[in-house]
Protein backbone atom coordinates (compact mmCIF):
# COMPACT_ATOMS: atom_id res chain seq x y z
CA UNK A 1 0.00 0.00 0.00
CA UNK A 2 1.46 3.29 -0.73
CA UNK A 3 1.02 7.04 0.92
CA UNK A 4 2.59 9.22 -2.12
CA UNK A 5 -0.56 10.54 -3.97
CA UNK A 6 -2.89 9.06 -1.21
CA UNK A 7 -3.22 5.97 0.42
CA UNK A 8 -4.05 2.89 -1.67
CA UNK A 9 -4.62 -0.82 -2.41
CA UNK A 10 -1.77 -3.17 -3.28
CA UNK A 11 -2.18 -3.00 -6.43
CA UNK A 12 -2.06 1.45 -6.84
CA UNK A 13 -5.36 0.72 -8.48
CA UNK A 14 -7.42 2.28 -5.72
CA UNK A 15 -7.22 5.29 -3.79
CA UNK A 16 -8.90 5.21 -0.24
CA UNK A 17 -11.18 8.15 0.37
CA UNK A 18 -9.15 8.05 3.80
CA UNK A 19 -6.02 9.46 4.14
CA UNK A 20 -4.95 7.23 6.65
CA UNK A 21 -5.53 4.14 8.33
CA UNK A 22 -6.73 4.24 12.12
CA UNK A 23 -4.85 1.72 14.02
CA UNK A 24 -6.79 1.31 17.37
CA UNK A 25 -4.32 -0.13 20.40
CA UNK A 26 -7.07 -2.52 22.38
CA UNK A 27 -9.85 -4.09 21.68
CA UNK A 28 -12.07 -1.55 23.88
CA UNK A 29 -10.31 1.35 22.13
CA UNK A 30 -11.92 -0.23 18.45
CA UNK A 31 -15.04 -0.97 20.25
CA UNK A 32 -15.53 2.70 21.08
CA UNK A 33 -14.39 3.70 17.95
CA UNK A 34 -16.93 1.61 15.69
CA UNK A 35 -20.16 2.41 18.15
CA UNK A 36 -18.97 6.19 17.29
CA UNK A 37 -18.29 6.04 14.09
CA UNK A 38 -21.43 6.62 11.54
CA UNK A 39 -19.72 5.64 8.31
CA UNK A 40 -16.34 2.79 9.35
CA UNK A 41 -14.69 -0.33 7.76
CA UNK A 42 -11.94 -2.62 8.30
CA UNK A 43 -8.92 -2.69 5.96
CA UNK A 44 -7.00 -5.97 5.58
CA UNK A 45 -3.58 -5.97 4.00
CA UNK A 46 -5.34 -3.96 1.28
CA UNK A 47 -4.48 -6.72 -1.76
CA UNK A 48 -7.95 -6.37 -3.25
CA UNK A 49 -8.10 -5.26 -6.70
CA UNK A 50 -11.19 -3.04 -6.46
CA UNK A 51 -13.20 -0.91 -4.18
CA UNK A 52 -14.52 -3.49 -1.89
CA UNK A 53 -12.09 -2.22 1.25
CA UNK A 54 -12.89 1.35 0.73
CA UNK A 55 -15.44 3.28 2.92
CA UNK A 56 -16.30 7.60 2.66
CA UNK A 57 -15.76 7.45 6.81
CA UNK A 58 -13.39 5.51 8.64
CA UNK A 59 -10.49 3.15 7.46
CA UNK A 60 -9.84 1.27 10.09
CA UNK A 61 -7.34 -1.91 10.80
CA UNK A 62 -6.88 -4.05 13.88
CA UNK A 63 -3.24 -4.81 12.93
CA UNK A 64 -2.16 -2.92 16.15
CA UNK A 65 -4.22 -5.13 18.63
CA UNK A 66 -2.31 -7.58 20.77
CA UNK A 67 -1.54 -10.37 17.88
CA UNK A 68 -3.12 -13.67 19.17
CA UNK A 69 -1.54 -17.23 18.43
CA UNK A 70 -3.76 -19.76 20.30
CA UNK A 71 -3.48 -23.45 19.10
CA UNK A 72 -5.99 -25.73 20.43
CA UNK A 73 -4.67 -29.08 19.80
CA UNK A 74 -7.56 -31.23 21.03
CA UNK A 75 -10.32 -29.09 19.34
CA UNK A 76 -7.83 -29.09 16.00
CA UNK A 77 -7.82 -25.12 15.69
CA UNK A 78 -6.02 -22.23 15.69
CA UNK A 79 -7.48 -18.57 16.91
CA UNK A 80 -5.71 -16.17 15.22
CA UNK A 81 -5.80 -12.05 15.29
CA UNK A 82 -7.93 -10.81 12.21
CA UNK A 83 -4.72 -9.14 10.60
CA UNK A 84 -2.02 -12.26 10.96
CA UNK A 85 -1.15 -12.75 7.41
CA UNK A 86 -0.64 -16.48 6.56
CA UNK A 87 2.80 -16.75 6.32
CA UNK A 88 3.11 -15.89 9.86
CA UNK A 89 0.08 -18.06 10.64
CA UNK A 90 1.96 -21.02 8.35
CA UNK A 91 5.47 -20.44 10.00
CA UNK A 92 3.92 -20.81 13.56
CA UNK A 93 1.45 -23.78 12.97
CA UNK A 94 4.27 -25.64 11.69
CA UNK A 95 6.98 -25.33 14.39
CA UNK A 96 3.93 -26.23 16.63
CA UNK A 97 3.33 -29.54 14.55
CA UNK A 98 -0.16 -28.21 12.35
CA UNK A 99 -0.98 -27.08 9.31
CA UNK A 100 -3.95 -25.59 7.33
CA UNK A 101 -5.38 -27.67 4.23
CA UNK A 102 -4.69 -24.58 1.74
CA UNK A 103 -3.09 -21.84 0.87
CA UNK A 104 -3.58 -19.17 -1.74
CA UNK A 105 -0.75 -18.22 -4.31
CA UNK A 106 0.56 -15.43 -1.98
CA UNK A 107 1.37 -15.42 2.04
CA UNK A 108 1.48 -11.83 2.10
CA UNK A 109 -2.41 -11.62 2.72
CA UNK A 110 -4.42 -11.22 6.20
CA UNK A 111 -6.51 -13.64 7.28
CA UNK A 112 -9.78 -11.49 7.91
CA UNK A 113 -9.40 -10.15 4.31
CA UNK A 114 -8.71 -13.13 2.08
CA UNK A 115 -11.77 -15.43 4.35
CA UNK A 116 -13.89 -11.69 3.71
CA UNK A 117 -13.61 -12.26 -0.07
CA UNK A 118 -13.54 -16.51 -0.41
CA UNK A 119 -10.21 -16.53 -1.31
CA UNK A 120 -8.97 -19.88 -2.46
CA UNK A 121 -5.90 -22.20 -3.78
CA UNK A 122 -5.96 -25.19 -5.83
CA UNK A 123 -6.65 -28.64 -5.16
CA UNK A 124 -10.17 -31.65 -5.92
CA UNK A 125 -10.26 -32.06 -2.36
CA UNK A 126 -9.75 -28.37 -1.42
CA UNK A 127 -12.03 -25.64 -0.15
CA UNK A 128 -11.24 -22.06 0.05
CA UNK A 129 -9.73 -20.62 2.56
CA UNK A 130 -13.28 -19.17 3.99
CA UNK A 131 -14.19 -23.05 4.78
CA UNK A 132 -11.49 -23.62 7.00
CA UNK A 133 -12.98 -21.14 9.10
CA UNK A 134 -14.56 -22.46 12.79
CA UNK A 135 -15.22 -19.36 14.31
CA UNK A 136 -15.03 -15.44 14.01
CA UNK A 137 -15.10 -12.76 16.45
CA UNK A 138 -16.97 -9.77 15.06
CA UNK A 139 -17.08 -6.13 16.08
CA UNK A 140 -20.63 -5.44 15.32
CA UNK A 141 -22.38 -1.62 14.41
CA UNK A 142 -22.95 -0.96 18.06
CA UNK A 143 -19.40 -2.09 19.45
CA UNK A 144 -20.76 -5.23 20.35
CA UNK A 145 -18.46 -7.88 20.63
CA UNK A 146 -20.27 -11.25 18.35
CA UNK A 147 -18.95 -14.73 18.55
CA UNK A 148 -19.89 -17.01 15.90
CA UNK A 149 -19.54 -20.47 15.52
CA UNK A 150 -19.56 -23.02 13.26
CA UNK A 151 -23.63 -24.43 13.70
CA UNK A 152 -24.52 -20.86 14.67
CA UNK A 153 -27.51 -19.16 12.94
CA UNK A 154 -26.08 -17.03 10.78
CA UNK A 155 -22.45 -18.44 10.94
CA UNK A 156 -22.57 -19.78 7.35
CA UNK A 157 -23.52 -15.81 6.01
CA UNK A 158 -21.00 -14.00 8.32
CA UNK A 159 -17.53 -15.94 7.00
CA UNK A 160 -17.40 -14.08 3.70
CA UNK A 161 -18.49 -11.23 4.90
CA UNK A 162 -17.00 -8.89 2.59
CA UNK A 163 -16.28 -6.59 5.20
CA UNK A 164 -19.87 -5.13 5.70
CA UNK A 165 -20.98 -6.99 8.76
CA UNK A 166 -18.61 -5.88 10.92
CA UNK A 167 -14.71 -5.73 12.26
CA UNK A 168 -13.71 -9.23 12.84
CA UNK A 169 -10.88 -8.77 15.26
CA UNK A 170 -9.82 -13.00 15.64
CA UNK A 171 -10.60 -15.68 13.35
CA UNK A 172 -10.51 -19.27 14.55
CA UNK A 173 -9.58 -22.34 11.54
CA UNK A 174 -9.30 -25.36 11.27
CA UNK A 175 -5.78 -27.59 11.28
CA UNK A 176 -4.31 -30.60 10.42
CA UNK A 177 -1.31 -32.34 11.56
CA UNK A 178 2.12 -30.83 9.46
CA UNK A 179 3.03 -32.20 6.30
CA UNK A 180 5.89 -32.21 3.77
CA UNK A 181 4.99 -31.05 0.02
CA UNK A 182 7.49 -31.16 -3.25
CA UNK A 183 6.37 -28.89 -5.98
CA UNK A 184 7.10 -29.74 -10.25
CA UNK A 185 6.54 -27.22 -12.85
CA UNK A 186 5.49 -29.22 -16.13
CA UNK A 187 5.54 -27.19 -19.38
CA UNK A 188 3.36 -27.37 -22.99
CA UNK A 189 0.41 -28.95 -22.01
CA UNK A 190 -1.74 -29.30 -25.48
CA UNK A 191 -5.17 -27.81 -24.77
CA UNK A 192 -6.92 -31.02 -26.27
CA UNK A 193 -5.06 -33.48 -23.95
CA UNK A 194 -6.65 -31.25 -20.64
CA UNK A 195 -10.06 -31.19 -22.47
CA UNK A 196 -9.41 -34.88 -23.13
CA UNK A 197 -8.15 -35.96 -19.41
CA UNK A 198 -9.58 -32.61 -17.49
CA UNK A 199 -10.29 -34.63 -14.10
CA UNK A 200 -7.21 -36.93 -14.52
CA UNK A 201 -4.60 -33.67 -14.48
CA UNK A 202 -6.53 -32.17 -12.01
CA UNK A 203 -6.76 -35.13 -9.43
CA UNK A 204 -3.12 -35.99 -10.09
CA UNK A 205 -2.14 -33.75 -6.56
CA UNK A 206 -2.65 -32.52 -3.55
CA UNK A 207 -3.00 -29.48 -5.87
CA UNK A 208 -2.74 -28.35 -9.44
CA UNK A 209 -2.43 -25.22 -10.96
CA UNK A 210 -2.61 -24.06 -14.95
CA UNK A 211 -1.40 -21.52 -16.82
CA UNK A 212 -1.96 -20.45 -19.92
CA UNK A 213 -0.92 -16.77 -21.70
CA UNK A 214 -3.37 -17.78 -24.28
CA UNK A 215 -1.24 -17.26 -26.92
CA UNK A 216 -1.60 -20.57 -28.47
CA UNK A 217 -3.50 -24.09 -27.81
CA UNK A 218 -1.85 -25.01 -25.00
CA UNK A 219 -1.12 -24.77 -20.93
CA UNK A 220 2.08 -22.90 -20.39
CA UNK A 221 2.96 -24.30 -16.82
CA UNK A 222 1.46 -26.90 -14.75
CA UNK A 223 2.37 -26.16 -10.83
CA UNK A 224 1.74 -29.63 -9.35
CA UNK A 225 1.93 -29.70 -5.05
CA UNK A 226 2.30 -33.15 -3.77
CA UNK A 227 2.51 -33.93 0.24
CA UNK A 228 5.85 -35.60 0.41
CA UNK A 229 4.16 -38.73 2.18
CA UNK A 230 2.09 -39.24 -0.91
CA UNK A 231 4.77 -38.76 -3.59
CA UNK A 232 5.84 -41.34 -5.69
CA UNK A 233 7.94 -38.92 -8.40
CA UNK A 234 6.38 -37.74 -11.22
CA UNK A 235 7.41 -39.79 -14.97
CA UNK A 236 9.43 -38.04 -17.20
CA UNK A 237 6.39 -37.10 -19.75
CA UNK A 238 3.22 -36.39 -18.17
CA UNK A 239 -0.04 -36.08 -20.00
CA UNK A 240 2.33 -35.03 -22.94
CA UNK A 241 3.95 -32.06 -21.12
CA UNK A 242 7.52 -32.22 -20.21
CA UNK A 243 9.11 -31.27 -16.62
CA UNK A 244 10.72 -27.82 -16.40
CA UNK A 245 14.69 -28.02 -15.82
CA UNK A 246 14.79 -25.00 -13.95
CA UNK A 247 12.97 -22.81 -11.69
CA UNK A 248 9.29 -20.93 -12.85
CA UNK A 249 7.82 -17.82 -12.13
CA UNK A 250 4.19 -17.99 -14.29
CA UNK A 251 4.45 -14.87 -15.71
CA UNK A 252 7.12 -15.47 -18.80
CA UNK A 253 10.07 -13.33 -18.46
CA UNK A 254 10.08 -12.72 -14.83
CA UNK A 255 12.96 -14.65 -12.66
CA UNK A 256 11.99 -17.55 -10.16
CA UNK A 257 13.78 -16.07 -7.93
CA UNK A 258 10.08 -14.90 -5.63
CA UNK A 259 8.90 -18.53 -6.48
CA UNK A 260 8.32 -21.20 -3.91
CA UNK A 261 10.84 -23.87 -4.06
CA UNK A 262 10.57 -26.00 -7.33
CA UNK A 263 12.09 -29.13 -8.92
CA UNK A 264 10.66 -31.27 -6.28
CA UNK A 265 12.50 -30.37 -3.60
CA UNK A 266 10.65 -31.29 -0.39
CA UNK A 267 9.81 -28.63 2.36
CA UNK A 268 7.01 -27.41 4.58
CA UNK A 269 3.45 -27.11 3.83
CA UNK A 270 3.48 -23.26 4.31
CA UNK A 271 6.28 -23.19 1.53
CA UNK A 272 5.26 -24.73 -0.50
CA UNK A 273 1.36 -24.78 -1.17
CA UNK A 274 1.83 -21.04 -2.12
CA UNK A 275 3.49 -20.01 -5.49
CA UNK A 276 5.06 -17.19 -4.00
CA UNK A 277 7.59 -16.66 -0.73
CA UNK A 278 6.45 -13.93 1.86
CA UNK A 279 9.88 -11.77 1.59
CA UNK A 280 9.04 -11.16 -2.27
CA UNK A 281 7.13 -9.29 -4.07
CA UNK A 282 4.37 -11.81 -5.14
CA UNK A 283 2.64 -11.85 -8.68
CA UNK A 284 4.34 -9.64 -11.38
CA UNK A 285 3.80 -6.63 -8.85
CA UNK A 286 2.07 -4.23 -11.19
CA UNK A 287 -1.15 -5.57 -12.64
CA UNK A 288 -4.47 -6.29 -12.13
CA UNK A 289 -6.85 -9.13 -11.75
CA UNK A 290 -10.15 -10.46 -12.42
CA UNK A 291 -11.10 -14.35 -11.74
CA UNK A 292 -14.21 -16.22 -12.71
CA UNK A 293 -15.63 -19.18 -10.75
CA UNK A 294 -17.99 -22.01 -12.75
CA UNK A 295 -19.19 -24.83 -11.74
CA UNK A 296 -16.69 -27.84 -12.51
CA UNK A 297 -19.08 -29.62 -14.77
CA UNK A 298 -19.24 -26.69 -17.05
CA UNK A 299 -15.34 -25.79 -16.73
CA UNK A 300 -13.74 -27.08 -20.18
CA UNK A 301 -17.46 -25.15 -22.02
CA UNK A 302 -16.14 -22.12 -20.34
CA UNK A 303 -12.37 -22.70 -21.16
CA UNK A 304 -13.48 -22.60 -24.83
CA UNK A 305 -15.45 -19.83 -24.45
CA UNK A 306 -12.43 -18.12 -23.60
CA UNK A 307 -9.85 -19.67 -25.63
CA UNK A 308 -12.76 -17.95 -29.19
CA UNK A 309 -11.78 -14.64 -28.01
CA UNK A 310 -8.20 -15.27 -27.13
CA UNK A 311 -6.82 -12.52 -29.44
CA UNK A 312 -8.84 -9.96 -27.15
CA UNK A 313 -7.73 -11.34 -23.98
CA UNK A 314 -3.51 -11.91 -24.68
CA UNK A 315 -2.74 -8.97 -25.29
CA UNK A 316 -3.95 -7.43 -22.37
CA UNK A 317 -2.96 -10.28 -20.41
CA UNK A 318 0.35 -11.03 -18.21
CA UNK A 319 -1.12 -14.75 -17.04
CA UNK A 320 -4.02 -16.63 -16.41
CA UNK A 321 -4.43 -19.56 -14.02
CA UNK A 322 -6.58 -22.47 -13.83
CA UNK A 323 -7.72 -24.22 -10.38
CA UNK A 324 -9.74 -26.23 -8.66
CA UNK A 325 -11.56 -25.42 -5.22
CA UNK A 326 -14.19 -28.26 -4.05
CA UNK A 327 -18.01 -27.00 -2.57
CA UNK A 328 -18.72 -25.67 0.35
CA UNK A 329 -22.07 -24.05 1.81
CA UNK A 330 -21.38 -20.34 2.56
CA UNK A 331 -23.82 -18.17 1.71
CA UNK A 332 -21.64 -15.75 -0.44
CA UNK A 333 -18.95 -18.48 -1.31
CA UNK A 334 -17.72 -18.35 -4.77
CA UNK A 335 -17.67 -22.26 -4.13
CA UNK A 336 -21.20 -22.04 -2.47
CA UNK A 337 -22.71 -25.02 -3.57
CA UNK A 338 -20.38 -26.35 -6.17
CA UNK A 339 -17.30 -27.77 -7.21
CA UNK A 340 -15.76 -24.81 -9.00
CA UNK A 341 -13.18 -24.14 -11.47
CA UNK A 342 -11.58 -21.14 -11.02
CA UNK A 343 -10.55 -19.44 -14.33
CA UNK A 344 -8.14 -16.12 -13.33
CA UNK A 345 -6.09 -13.48 -14.95
CA UNK A 346 -3.48 -11.12 -14.20
CA UNK A 347 -4.04 -8.28 -16.47
CA UNK A 348 -1.21 -5.48 -17.60
CA UNK A 349 -2.13 -2.29 -15.30
CA UNK A 350 -4.20 -0.63 -17.57
CA UNK A 351 -7.70 -0.07 -16.43
CA UNK A 352 -8.90 1.43 -19.65
CA UNK A 353 -7.01 -1.42 -21.50
CA UNK A 354 -8.43 -4.05 -19.51
CA UNK A 355 -11.75 -3.19 -18.90
CA UNK A 356 -13.20 -4.02 -21.91
CA UNK A 357 -11.68 -7.28 -22.29
CA UNK A 358 -13.05 -7.58 -18.86
CA UNK A 359 -16.48 -6.65 -19.68
CA UNK A 360 -16.04 -9.12 -23.07
CA UNK A 361 -14.82 -11.84 -21.06
CA UNK A 362 -17.99 -11.67 -18.70
CA UNK A 363 -20.44 -11.97 -21.89
CA UNK A 364 -18.76 -14.71 -23.53
CA UNK A 365 -18.75 -16.53 -19.68
CA UNK A 366 -22.19 -15.92 -18.84
CA UNK A 367 -23.87 -18.65 -19.94
CA UNK A 368 -21.55 -20.68 -17.68
CA UNK A 369 -22.92 -19.33 -14.50
CA UNK A 370 -19.81 -17.64 -13.37
CA UNK A 371 -19.10 -15.98 -9.70
CA UNK A 372 -16.78 -13.06 -9.70
CA UNK A 373 -13.99 -13.07 -7.39
CA UNK A 374 -15.07 -10.56 -5.01
CA UNK A 375 -11.52 -8.99 -4.26
CA UNK A 376 -10.97 -8.88 -8.09
CA UNK A 377 -12.04 -6.93 -11.38
CA UNK A 378 -15.36 -7.30 -12.39
CA UNK A 379 -17.96 -5.65 -13.75
CA UNK A 380 -21.29 -8.21 -13.07
CA UNK A 381 -24.44 -6.33 -13.24
CA UNK A 382 -26.22 -7.15 -9.38
CA UNK A 383 -29.27 -8.98 -10.83
CA UNK A 384 -26.55 -11.77 -12.27
CA UNK A 385 -25.34 -11.67 -8.79
CA UNK A 386 -28.64 -12.12 -7.37
CA UNK A 387 -28.67 -15.01 -9.31
CA UNK A 388 -25.31 -16.53 -8.73
CA UNK A 389 -25.75 -16.52 -5.41
CA UNK A 390 -29.33 -18.25 -4.00
CA UNK A 391 -28.69 -17.10 -0.31
CA UNK A 392 -27.87 -13.52 -1.20
CA UNK A 393 -31.39 -12.56 0.28
CA UNK A 394 -30.51 -14.20 3.44
CA UNK A 395 -27.22 -12.44 3.54
CA UNK A 396 -28.81 -8.54 3.00
CA UNK A 397 -31.12 -9.97 6.94
CA UNK A 398 -27.95 -10.90 7.95
CA UNK A 399 -26.47 -7.42 7.10
CA UNK A 400 -29.69 -5.55 7.81
CA UNK A 401 -29.93 -7.24 11.24
CA UNK A 402 -26.31 -6.73 12.15
CA UNK A 403 -25.79 -3.57 10.92
CA UNK A 404 -29.25 -1.47 10.07
CA UNK A 405 -28.04 1.85 9.76
CA UNK A 406 -25.60 0.88 7.42
CA UNK A 407 -22.49 1.82 8.84
CA UNK A 408 -20.27 -0.65 7.33
CA UNK A 409 -21.86 0.02 3.52
CA UNK A 410 -19.74 1.43 0.79
CA UNK A 411 -19.82 2.02 -2.87
CA UNK A 412 -18.50 -1.67 -3.74
CA UNK A 413 -21.89 -3.08 -1.73
CA UNK A 414 -24.33 -0.30 -3.47
CA UNK A 415 -23.02 -0.89 -7.03
CA UNK A 416 -23.26 -5.00 -6.18
CA UNK A 417 -25.41 -5.64 -3.50
CA UNK A 418 -28.30 -2.89 -3.65
CA UNK A 419 -31.33 -3.10 -1.59
C1 LIG B 1 -0.62 -10.74 -6.01
C2 LIG B 1 -1.96 -11.24 -5.58
C3 LIG B 1 -2.25 -12.58 -5.67
C4 LIG B 1 -3.52 -13.06 -5.27
N1 LIG B 1 -3.74 -14.41 -5.31
C5 LIG B 1 -4.93 -14.89 -4.94
C6 LIG B 1 -5.19 -16.29 -4.93
O1 LIG B 1 -4.31 -17.11 -5.16
N2 LIG B 1 -6.45 -16.70 -4.65
C7 LIG B 1 -7.45 -15.84 -4.35
O2 LIG B 1 -8.57 -16.29 -4.14
N3 LIG B 1 -7.22 -14.51 -4.27
C8 LIG B 1 -5.99 -14.03 -4.55
N4 LIG B 1 -5.76 -12.68 -4.46
C9 LIG B 1 -6.84 -11.80 -3.99
C10 LIG B 1 -6.78 -11.65 -2.47
O3 LIG B 1 -6.69 -12.89 -1.84
C11 LIG B 1 -8.06 -10.98 -1.94
O4 LIG B 1 -8.18 -9.73 -2.53
C12 LIG B 1 -8.08 -10.85 -0.41
O5 LIG B 1 -9.28 -10.24 -0.02
C13 LIG B 1 -6.92 -10.07 0.11
O6 LIG B 1 -6.96 -10.01 1.52
P1 LIG B 1 -6.63 -8.62 2.23
O7 LIG B 1 -6.35 -8.90 3.66
O8 LIG B 1 -5.61 -7.88 1.48
O9 LIG B 1 -8.05 -7.93 2.12
P2 LIG B 1 -8.41 -6.39 1.82
O10 LIG B 1 -8.27 -6.15 0.38
O11 LIG B 1 -7.70 -5.52 2.77
O12 LIG B 1 -9.96 -6.42 2.19
C14 LIG B 1 -10.85 -7.26 1.51
C15 LIG B 1 -12.22 -7.22 2.17
O13 LIG B 1 -12.11 -7.80 3.47
C16 LIG B 1 -12.64 -6.89 4.44
N5 LIG B 1 -11.87 -7.03 5.66
C17 LIG B 1 -10.53 -6.98 5.80
N6 LIG B 1 -10.19 -7.13 7.10
C18 LIG B 1 -11.35 -7.27 7.78
C19 LIG B 1 -11.69 -7.42 9.16
N7 LIG B 1 -10.75 -7.48 10.10
N8 LIG B 1 -12.99 -7.50 9.48
C20 LIG B 1 -13.96 -7.45 8.54
N9 LIG B 1 -13.70 -7.29 7.23
C21 LIG B 1 -12.42 -7.22 6.86
C22 LIG B 1 -12.49 -5.51 3.82
O14 LIG B 1 -13.41 -4.60 4.37
C23 LIG B 1 -12.78 -5.82 2.37
O15 LIG B 1 -14.17 -5.85 2.18
C24 LIG B 1 -4.50 -12.16 -4.80
C25 LIG B 1 -4.19 -10.80 -4.68
C26 LIG B 1 -2.93 -10.35 -5.05
C27 LIG B 1 -2.60 -8.90 -4.88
Amino acid sequence: MSMSGGLTNWAGSVTFQAEHVTRPGSLDELRALVARSSTVRALGSGHSFNDIADTSGVLLSPDALPHLFEIDAAARTVRVGASLRYAEVGRRLYEAGFALGNLASLPHISVAGSVATATHGSGDGNRNLSAAVAGLEIVTADGDLVALRRGDEGFEGAVVGLGALGVVVAVTLDIVPAFDMRQYVYEELPFAVLEEHFDDVFSSAYSVSLFTGWRGPAIDQVWIKRRADQDEGLPGDWFAAWPAVEPRHPVPGISAAPCTEQLGVPGPWFARLPHFRPEFTPSSGVELQSEYLVPRARAVEALRAVAAIRDRVAPVLQISEIRTIAADDLWLSTAYGRDSVGIHFTWVKDMEGVLPVVAALEECLAPYEPRPHWGKLFTTAPEALREAYPRLPDFQALRRRLDPAGKFANAFLARHLPG
